[in-house]
């Protein structure tokens, strides 16, 4: 018999039995990246955790809208009510507009996830776009007492919200005597009836690039209030599956479970899901410790920390041999390891696809065979229905392998597991690889995803002045038959004559 999906709900804290509100639809809304910069591997994790969801969902029969959105506004420096916006500062010091950054950043998120195979989410809002919504949810908000205006930017009143029977702090299992007691930056602060209200719409300076006109003033929205009225404007105000990096459970989420509960008095989600960190040899990626990687770093090995290339669909396959909810470590042996493995799968789904049955006189049925093709197929759906366990779930993937190759190697007939199991272990095995764990077959090299993504990496390091790095990309290229053309205004890549 067949487990029924579970899935780890941050909110109870346990893994839930999987009941959607309205089957078979599936609401599903991610954060999405702040396009100020490239994206980092840690972000491609986590994409890459909802893009399996995603898939595996649509595999078992769901209809999902899946909305990711891009932040192109109000997410300021340090994550808080303070200090500059991201994109605006980043704008700043390319001489850039706003909105030239957000889209130089934008394509190169689309590009990673297209590397990676990750699907495209069903809708793609950006917060700049939605600023009417999010004028009237904060008019809502202070219309229910739920919010106040100070010295033309408005907060969230963290202690009438409480008054009213709800518990900020539910999510991320934070207590508000422990989050007074936090010390936090000074700025904003005299504008706060309590020093926990947050702003859902900050009034600008003169100076602050992106600004628009609001009933405030002159301000832009708080980074919390997009993902709220994006998220119940296209999924309805209570749906399915909200996810995010750990990262994003306080106080973004919790914010957004604050402002949802405020503006519609119900319960936003029912599953709230978080994917854990990427480490490095053991220690957290950051840019301040020299040890995260960009993408395109990994892809051409260069990086003091890569001892060679690695591929996207290595990366990927590296990615999904540990659960989402636990830390996944980065190192070469690993590396390499999987990319031996991710080679085994991707020959046995070329070759998978190639097999055909053929019935065969005088053939037994191999009993043990069968039943052992027909358990693992179980046994792979077993494990994605506990919370996602794609580890496990590869494991299974690995035995259907070895009988997918037996087969090809005329070790077993096909005859003698029937037609009905081998038309099952090629049909589950192309669909675990392709349409549930995103494996394909390696595009080629020079991919044009591929080597977009290496120009993006070009740019960056002779922005940088590392020269030696820019030297790399230009003889990766060379070695393709290619060549970089960097010519004033643009950079782009050619065929060598
Ligand atoms: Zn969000």
């Amino acid at each position: 018999m067949q487990q029924p999906l579970k899935l780890y709900n941050t909110l109870s804290r346990q893994k839930d039995l999987f009941e959607p509100i309205n089957p078979p639809y599936v609401g599903m809304y991610v954060c999405g990246p702040t396009v100020y910069n490239y994206v980092h591997l840690g972000n491609v994790r986590t994409f890459l955790t909802f893009d399996t969801l995603f898939r595996y969902l649509t595999h078992i029969g769901y209809k999902v809208r899946y909305v990711r959105n891009i932040t192109d506004v109000g997410h300021l420096v340090g994550d808080g009510d303070d200090g500059e916006d991201k994109i605006g500062k980043a704008a700043k010091l390319e001489r850039l507009e706003p909105m030239e950054i957000v889209q130089r950043y934008t394509n190169d998120f689309r590009n990673v996830m297209l590397q990676f195979n990750l699907l495209p989410p069903s809708i793609e809002p950006t917060a700049t776009g939605h600023l009417v919504e999010q004028i009237e949810a904060v008019r809502t908000l202070i219309d229910r007492g739920l919010a106040y205006e100070s010295n033309g930017s408005v907060y969230f009143d963290i202690s009438q919200y409480n008054q009213r029977g709800n518990d900020y702090g539910k999510l991320s299992g934070r207590v508000l005597e422990d989050l007074l007691s936090e010390p936090r930056e000074l700025d904003g602060q005299a504008e706060k009836r309590n020093p926990l209200d947050f702003a859902i719409w900050k009034r600008a300076a003169p100076e602050h690039i992106m600004q628009w006109e609001s009933p405030w003033g002159k301000g832009f929205p708080g980074w919390h209030l997009e993902c709220t009225c994006m998220s119940t404007k296209y999924l309805g105000r209570q749906f399915d599956i909200h996810g995010g990096g750990m990262d994003l459970k306080f106080p973004h989420h919790e914010c957004e479970i604050a402002q949802g509960r405020g503006i519609h008095e119900v319960e936003p989600v029912r599953y709230w899901m978080h994917s854990n960190m990427l480490t490095v040899n053991g220690q957290k990626m950051s840019k301040s410790l020299g040890n995260s990687f960009l993408p395109g770093e990994l892809f051409t090995g260069t990086h003091p920390l890569l001892e060679q290339a690695y591929t996207p669909m290595t990366v990927r396959f590296f990615m999904l041999q540990s659960q989402y909810r636990s830390t996944l470590d980065f190192s070469n042996e690993a590396l390499k390891a999987a990319q031996k493995g991710y080679k085994r799968l991707a020959n046995g789904l070329r070759i998978a696809k190639t097999l055909t049955y053929a019935e065969a006189e005088g053939v037994a049925i191999d009993e043990k065979k069968k039943q052992d093709i027909e358990k693992s197929i179980q046994a792979f759906y077993d494990a994605m229905n506990d919370d996602l366990n794609t580890a496990v779930a590869i494991a299974s993937l690995f035995n259907l392998l070895k009988y997918v190759n037996m087969i090809y190697m005329n070790q077993l007939a096909p005859a003698a597991i029937g037609a009905n199991t081998f038309g099952q272990l090629r049909d589950q095995f192309v669909a675990f690889m392709e349409n549930v764990l995103g494996l394909q077959e390696e595009p080629a090299e020079n991919s044009e995803a591929v080597l977009n993504g290496m120009l993006s990496l070009y740019r960056e390091y002779k922005e940088q002045k590392q020269y030696d790095k820019v030297d790399q990309i230009r003889s990766y290229f060379k070695n393709q038959g290619l060549v970089i053309k960097d010519m004033k205004h643009r950079i782009d890549w050619a065929y060598e004559e």
